[in-house]
C-alpha cells in the first residue's frame, strides 16, 4: 500500500476525502490505465463543421455515408488521423485499445495499412492497438468476403456487424465464426444496437457460439436492446448468454442518444444492462465506440467519461467490478490474457 501512495503521489494524485470516482481511476492508473475495448479509430477525427450538419442521420445512412470519406482517404491520411487518436488516448490514460477497422470494396486495405503503420508506430510506446476487422458492407457477397478472408492473419480480432447482411444475419455469424475456427483468433459482434424489442441479435449469437463450439471466445458489442424484453426473455437470454461464455462490451455513450418512440417496452436506459449481466456472472469490458466522427462528433474518447455514465446509468457502485471493466475484463476480451 506503501508503494502505491508514493506511485500516485509521482502521478501529482493526491487524496484527502474519500471520492469514490478518484479511487477507482487510482486503482485504475495504478493497473497502467484503462483498456478501451471498442473503437472505430479509422474514422476518427473525421467531423468538420459541414458533416456536423448531418450528424442527426440515422445509423444505416451514416453506414453509407463515411463512404465519401472513404474513398478519398489515403493511407497516409488514415495512419495520421489514427496516430492522433492513439495520441488522445494516450493523453486520456488507455493502455491497450481496440479499434475496427473497414475492410470492403470502398476502403479495400487503405484504412488497414494505414491502421497498421500507426499501430507499429506505436508498439514500442505506451499504448498498444488491436485491429479487428469491420465488415461494414458484410460478408455473405464474395467481394467483401475475399478481401477480409485474405488478410484474417493481419488481422488480430475477427470483427463483425451481422446487421450489414440484414435478413441473413444467421448465415453471416457461420460465416465469422468459421473463419474463427480456422484461424484460432477471438470475434467482437456488433449486436443489438437499434433499441428495440423486435431485436435478438445477442440470442442469436449465443445460440451460433455454441453450435460453432467457441465457447469464452466470443464477445457481443452493444446489447442494447437487451433492456428492451421482458424480465423473463432476458432471464432466459442470460441463461443462455452464461452457456456460451459469451462476454460483453459496452460503449456506455455510444446509444444513450437513441430517439424516443411511440413503442412500448420495459423502462430502461439505453444502455447495455451491465448490472444485470454482472449479477449473472457475465464479464464485461468497457469501450469508447466512435470519437470525433459523424457517428458521435462530441465524443472525445475520455474514458473517465465513459466509465462515469456507465456507473451512474447502470449503478455499479463496487470498485472491484468497474476495475474488472475499466482493465481486467478489456485484457481478456482483447486476448492479452490467452
Ligand atoms: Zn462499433
Amino acid at each position: 500500500m506503501e508503494q502505491n501512495e508514493r506511485r500516485l503521489l509521482r502521478l501529482g494524485i493526491h487524496v484527502k476525502y474519500y471520492n469514490p470516482l478518484q479511487s477507482t481511476i487510482n486503482r485504475i492508473m495504478l493497473m497502467d490505465g484503462f483498456v478501451n475495448a471498442h473503437a472505430h479509430l479509422d474514422r476518427a477525427n473525421t467531423i468538420t463543421p459541414d458533416s456536423l450538419k448531418d450528424s442527426s442521420l440515422g445509423l444505416q445512412e451514416k453506414w453509407t455515408y463515411v463512404d465519401k470519406i472513404k474513398r478519398t482517404s489515403s493511407v497516409w491520411d488514415y495512419k495520421e488521423r489514427i496516430t492522433d487518436a492513439l495520441m488522445m488516448q494516450k493523453f486520456y490514460n488507455t493502455r491497450y485499445i481496440c479499434s475496427f477497422i473497414d475492410i470492403d470494396p470502398i476502403a479495400d486495405y487503405t484504412a488497414l495499412t494505414g491502421a497498421s503503420f500507426a499501430k507499429d508506430e506505436f508498439d514500442q510506446q505506451e499504448i498498444k492497438l488491436i485491429i479487428a476487422s469491420q465488415t461494414l458492407k458484410g460478408v455473405l457477397n464474395k467481394a467483401p468476403r475475399i478481401l477480409i478472408e485474405d488478410v484474417l492473419d493481419t488481422v488480430d480480432i475477427i470483427g463483425s456487424l451481422p446487421a450489414a447482411d440484414e435478413g441473413r444475419e444467421s448465415e453471416h455469424l457461420d460465416v465469422v465464426l468459421n473463419w474463427a475456427k480456422q484461424t484460432g483468433k477471438r470475434v467482437h459482434v456488433h449486436v443489438d444496437q437499434n433499441n428495440r424489442p423486435t431485436e435478438k441479435e445477442t440470442e442469436l449469437l449465443a445460440r451460433k457460439t455454441i453450435e460453432h463450439g467457441l465457447e469464452s471466445r466470443v464477445t457481443a458489442v452493444h446489447g442494447i436492446s437487451i433492456a428492451c424484453h421482458p424480465k423473463k426473455y432476458r432471464e432466459e437470454l442470460y441463461k443462455m448468454c452464461v452457456d456460451a461464455d459469451l462476454t460483453f462490451i459496452c460503449c456506455p455513450s455510444a446509444w444513450i442518444d437513441h430517439r424516443r418512440s411511440e413503442v412500448l417496452s420495459p423502462i430502461h436506459n439505453s444502455i447495455t444492462p451491465v448490472d444485470e449481466l454482472l449479477e449473472r456472472g457475465l464479464r464485461v469490458a468497457i469501450g469508447s465506440d466512435n470519437i470525433c466522427d459523424i457517428y458521435k462528433p462530441f465524443c472525445n474518447g475520455d474514458m473517465i467519461n465513459e466509465l462515469r455514465l456507465l456507473i451512474d446509468s447502470c449503478r455499479i457502485y463496487n470498485e472491484d467490478e468497474l476495475i474488472n471493466i475499466a482493465v481486467t475484463n478489456g485484457l481478456e476480451v482483447l486476448g492479452m490474457m490467452d
